[in-house]
């Protein structure tokens, strides 16, 4: 899976918001994630990201 700046994750564990999905900010070795819900950015591996990612909504998407 690659992810692309500007895409979204809906992530398979809520974050401790309860919000469900993050928005991809930057990638490369890591992935800079925005939680849509509280606006946290936090940073995790390729595979960290893939291992907690249930749904990627790509950025070409505008469902909301
Ligand atoms: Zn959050």
């Amino acid at each position: 899976m690659i992810y692309e700046v500007g895409g979204v994750i809906v992530a398979k564990k809520a974050h401790a918001c309860g919000g469900e999905e993050w928005q991809v900010l930057r990638t490369g070795a890591d992935v800079k994630l925005k939680c849509l819900k509280c606006g946290r950015v936090v940073f995790a591996s390729v595979d960290e990201t893939k291992k907690m990612t249930k749904k990627y909504i790509g950025s070409d998407k505008n469902d909301g």
